[in-house]
């Protein structure tokens, strides 16, 4: 058994009108709020968060982007004063397709988790390897370089203090997301998932102590369904999951979430 809180985010991506967002949350709100014993996030366009935070307070809302700087020229990024003052919770950070697509470096990682936590805002870091680096049997040098880059260039030194004052979420999280399993309808075998959290753990022990290894909380990301989330989820070091595919329909996710509820 863990002290760790499981916390289940669904990322919708480029999906979803305002008025498709508001007949989600409609069925979704009210079927999870009975979860006293999970977190439940959904990751929204920055255009639809402000006409869903409020009206729907019963989720935590993240953005699925944010940057590190305050303010200035930095076409077609937000800000943490952005997000706070539309009550946004929190952002993604380096979701794989940030990172292929809109050239996401280990190094802006860093930067963009340093804000957000300085503005007491949660973060989800995501990381993960290709198939091909899978194949050649490199994840665990791919995992290692994009924590020991991602976490050196937040420059925090004091991560107890940098975790917010609530112990049961931290403000972040780290979601292991392998690349070859989203969107594909591949999932990570619930053993594949559980070697590479296991993995990223001892990285967390050796590089910032057992307390703070023990806190962060370790999703699973990568074409989680009703049909696998029990077996990932009872594995020891799966923390919760970021869904994507498996989120847009608010009956299936609320039913996806409260499953991985009973397994808390
Ligand atoms: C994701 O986009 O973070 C994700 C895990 O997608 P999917 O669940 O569709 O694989």
């Amino acid at each position: 058994m863990t002290s760790r809180r499981k916390i289940f985010v669904g990322n919708w991506k480029m999906n979803k009108t305002p008025q498709e967002a508001q007949a989600f949350c409609e069925t979704f709100v009210p079927a999870v709020n009975g979860l006293n014993n999970v977190d439940v996030g959904l990751a929204a366009s920055a255009l639809l968060l402000p006409g869903l935070t409020t009206r729907f307070r019963g989720v935590q809302w993240f953005a699925q982007n944010c940057h590190w700087a305050a303010s200035g020229a930095f076409t077609g990024e937000v800000s943490t004063s952005m997000l706070k003052a539309t009550d946004v919770g929190g952002s993604l950070v380096a979701h794989s397709e940030r990172r292929q697509m809109c050239g996401e470096t280990n190094a802006s990682a860093g930067q963009r988790v340093a804000a957000l936590l300085g503005a007491g805002l949660q973060a989800i870091l995501c990381v993960g390897e290709t198939l091909a680096e899978r194949d050649a049997g490199r994840w665990q040098d791919v995992l290692r370089t994009q924590l020991s880059e991602g976490f050196a260039a937040t420059g925090i030194k004091h991560w107890s203090a940098a975790l917010g004052s609530d112990p049961s979420r931290p403000l972040l999280t780290l979601a292991y997301e392998p690349v070859w399993a989203i969107g594909t309808g591949r999932a990570a075998t619930s053993a594949q998932a559980q070697e590479a959290h296991a993995f990223i753990r001892s990285w967390l022990k050796e590089s910032l102590g057992s307390d703070i290894a023990h806190r962060l909380r370790i999703q699973y990301g990568g074409s989680v369904t009703l049909q696998n989330v029990d077996e990932l989820m009872g594995m020891p070091d799966i923390d919760g999951a970021l869904v994507g595919g498996a989120s847009l329909k608010a009956d299936d996710f609320a039913q996806l979430v409260a499953r991985g509820a009973r397994i808390a």
